[in-house]
């Protein structure tokens, strides 16, 4: 599938600003979550290029293929970024304009500059894959939402300015998006070490009767952004034509594959510089069979992967009946397929493969942690099956 020009165009900056600001600094920045002040850093620095919340109404992410295109530009370099910048679909901060006057009072500076830090807390402790009925709580309290519960695993959590949570109305048994922000309730959080994206802090969300405004109200917020011709992603179609939840991850989920390319992407490169630069016995392992069969499979992997992934963009982009399968599909068999590729890369390394003197062992941890994210592989199957045949199995 070939790339507009303007994609391509795009692709290329952004890929000589992350080789050029981001790359050289990884083999520090990547030991462990960064700070407030870092994401926010990033989050101008990306801004710039119209990338994420720091480019404010110009973010380029309310096309999904260019959005494909960044996640997997930006992954194929340092995939803890991606979820740095990338938390939230709309982005949590650009619902703050839309929010309570309370909540814009408290952050509307930072949110009009581009600096705030945004998280999205789906996942719950006693919950874990099965979302659809949240314990967390929100209880209508004149003009206020009171949020109850907990959140786990949430990226961004301890960084966070605001979160966008899905609860349960107590009212109506519905489950909704509801925006809560660290500056005027009582939200705290609690940071969770982990594999993979070491440079992308993950952690538990504790809500103990977090009062908000009810504008707070994802729809409702949504509703006054709409009434005041303020532009995002809920203008793509696929937010029409399903429900909101499913619309957030099945355009996250092709976010996700393209993280699973951007790492393949970098697994293979590595993967063919090594095998034609080391020699052993005088000969390159390059023109070993064995080795071109592990080149193979990783070239075959990454473009089948890419196109499966921009195949599922188009169709989020056009809110295609088929958007919710493909998206699955794509997450599943990408991420899935990255471990396979990034596992490669370390063994055409030998030994060095195992070193951190080398990238790949990041690239294969990274890898197998994106099989878990935004609903496992087995949960992306069930989906898929779903879709299919119209059996729901889970
Ligand atoms: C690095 C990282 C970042 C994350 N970021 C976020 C975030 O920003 N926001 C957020 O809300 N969540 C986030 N998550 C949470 C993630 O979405 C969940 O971990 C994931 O949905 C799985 O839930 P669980 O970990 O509780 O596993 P469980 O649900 O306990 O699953 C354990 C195993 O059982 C399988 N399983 C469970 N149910 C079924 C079923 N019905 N049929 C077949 N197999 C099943 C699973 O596939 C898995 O293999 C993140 C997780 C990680 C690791």
């Amino acid at each position: 599938m070939r790339l507009s020009e303007s994609d391509r165009l795009f692709r290329d900056t952004l890929r000589e600003f992350l080789e050029r600001e981001v790359a050289p600094d990884l083999p520090e920045a990547d030991h462990e979550p960064v700070s407030k002040e870092q994401a926010v850093a990033y989050q101008r620095d990306l801004g710039d290029l119209g990338v994420g919340p720091g480019a404010g109404e110009d973010a380029s992410f309310e096309d999904p293929v260019t959005y494909a295109v960044t996640i997997e530009e930006i992954a194929r370099v340092w995939p803890s970024l991606v979820m740095i910048i990338t938390m939230g679909f709309p982005f949590p901060a650009a619902l703050v304009p839309y929010a309570g006057d309370r909540t814009r009072e408290a952050l509307g500076d930072r949110s009009r500059a581009g600096e705030l830090v945004g998280c999205l807390a789906v996942t719950e402790p006693a919950g874990g894959s099965d979302t659809t009925s949240p314990a967390t709580t929100a209880e209508r309290d004149g003009d206020e939402y009171v949020i109850d519960g907990e959140k786990t695993w949430v990226s961004n959590a301890t960084i966070a300015d605001v979160a966008l949570v899905l609860a349960t109305d107590t009212d109506t048994g519905a489950r909704d998006f509801f925006l809560v922000d660290a500056e005027t309730t009582s939200l705290e959080s609690r940071e969770l070490d982990k594999l993979g994206w070491k440079g992308s802090p993950t952690g538990q969300l504790f809500l103990d009767e977090c009062r908000i405004p009810v504008e707070n109200r994802l729809l409702n917020a949504v509703g006054r952004m709409a009434s005041e011709g303020g532009t995002n992603v809920l203008e793509n179609p696929i937010f029409r034509t399903q429900d909101p939840q499913n619309a957030m991850f099945a355009y996250m989920r092709t976010g996700m594959a393209s993280m699973a390319v951007g790492i393949m992407q970098a697994s293979f490169e590595a993967a063919l510089d090594y095998t034609t630069e080391r020699t052993v016995g005088g000969d390159a392992i390059a023109g070993k069979q064995l080795v071109q069969d592990h080149l193979y499979e990783m070239k075959a992997g990454i473009e089948t992967a890419r196109l499966l992934t921009h195949h599922a963009a188009t169709h989020v982009a056009e809110g295609h009946a088929d958007a919710r399968l493909l998206s699955s599909l794509a997450k599943g068999y990408a991420c899935e397929t990255a471990v396979d590729v990034a596992s490669r890369a370390v063994q055409v390394h030998g030994a060095n493969g195992l070193s951190t003197d080398y990238p790949v062992e990041r690239y294969l941890r990274d890898a197998r942690t994106t099989t878990i994210p935004d609903g496992t592989t087995e949960i992306q199957k069930l989906i898929v099956g779903s879709e299919l045949t119209g059996y729901p199995a889970y």
